[in-house]
């Protein structure tokens, strides 16, 4: 891999908008080298006080829900309002081989052609920490490198929603026609993140259908908390295959962002998520460090045997390798 080892060219190429720098950029930080990582710490910091001046939209939905289909007609109509859309995606079940369940069909097609648009696969190969963090940084290297919209696409199978809820404005659950069978279908732990709900698939025989779940799902909604005192989570539907609704989407997305905006809360929301990133880091940063070390490392496997075998209980065990990595073992 051939990674500039100069960040404040590489940043420099990123604000210009140069397409290469971008890509660049962004293995940079992918990378698991510490000597790279060093350098995408020093990449970050450049381009930091250029970040911030994005829409961010979460988006998951269970798989064949039209997620992709609904990213490119979103993205498509994005451009159609003289904004640049990036999109990224968190796939933390992607195997090394990059055959990921994203990766595997061709997607987004019309809109990945379109040289304004811009979009990137996940990393594939590592943990949803890991994943989540090279998102998040790839979201702020986006948004430095001028993009207005940035959606961030989970597959809505596991637990990755809340890490992109954690990094976006916004998140959004698309949804199939069906009745209210597929909320429960759904974890009710992710309808509680959704800021909006899209019944997506709302053309042909299915019109009926999608207005009928979107009643269904309002009601079911009643019985949630809603999660902003200012925002009451509207379902809306589409369709991302005749690319009709759309406009609704994006309206409600504008809606949204003015609301939280004047009520203060989309600063705090993002203010919350910086402090709890940054806790984030502390966690990975420490355990990366305990694992590294070589006076631990010797310890775990008699540790690790110890638990497994029931003679160590596990927290014993733990505070005997944070003990030996504060060098007091
Ligand atoms: P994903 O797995 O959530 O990304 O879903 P895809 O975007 O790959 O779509 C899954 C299937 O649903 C594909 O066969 C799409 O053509 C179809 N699909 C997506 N959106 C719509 C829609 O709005 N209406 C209809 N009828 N089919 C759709």
């Amino acid at each position: 891999m051939s990674i500039s080892p100069d960040p404040k060219a590489l940043s420099q190429g990123v604000l210009a908008g140069e397409r290469r720098a971008l890509a660049r950029a962004i293995t940079l930080i992918e990378s698991t080298r510490p000597d790279h990582r060093e350098a995408a710490e020093a990449l970050m910091h450049e381009l930091l006080p250029h970040t911030g001046r994005s829409v961010r939209i979460g988006i998951t939905g269970v798989p064949g829900a039209g997620k992709s289909t609904f990213i490119e007609s979103f993205g498509l109509h994005v451009l159609e309002m003289g904004k640049k859309p990036a999109v990224l995606a968190v796939d933390p079940s992607s195997p090394r081989s990059g055959g990921s369940i994203l990766g595997d069909k061709t997607r987004m097609e019309d809109l990945s052609r379109d040289a304004r648009a811009f979009i990137r696969p996940s990393p594939s190969g590592c943990t949803l920490g890991g994943v989540a963090r090279r998102t998040r940084e790839a979201m702020l290297v986006c948004e430095a490198a001028g993009f207005d919209v940035i959606v961030v696409e989970t597959v809505g199978v596991g637990q990755s929603e809340t890490a992109v809820a954690d990094m976006v404005d916004m998140f959004l659950l698309v949804l199939v026609p069906g009745g209210g069978d597929e909320l429960q279908g759904i974890k009710k732990g992710i309808v509680e993140l959704a800021d909006a709900i899209i019944v997506n698939k709302a053309d042909g025989d299915l019109a009926a259908a999608a207005a009928r779940a979107a009643r269904d799902y309002k009601n079911a909604l009643h019985l949630l908390a809603p999660a902003s005192p200012h925002w009451t989570v509207p379902v809306l539907t589409c369709s991302a295959l005749a690319r009709s609704g759309i406009d609704e989407v994006w309206s409600t997305i504008a809606t949204y962002r003015d609301t939280m905006d004047k009520a203060g809360a989309l600063a705090d929301r993002r203010a919350a998520q910086a402090h709890a990133w940054m806790w984030n880091e502390v966690s990975e940063t420490l355990l990366q460090a305990l694992r590294d070390d070589p006076r631990v490392e010797r310890m775990l496997p008699d540790m690790e045997r110890g638990v497994a075998g029931g003679r160590m209980a596990p927290g014993a065990a733990a505070r005997a390798l944070v003990r030996t990595f504060r060098g007091q073992g």
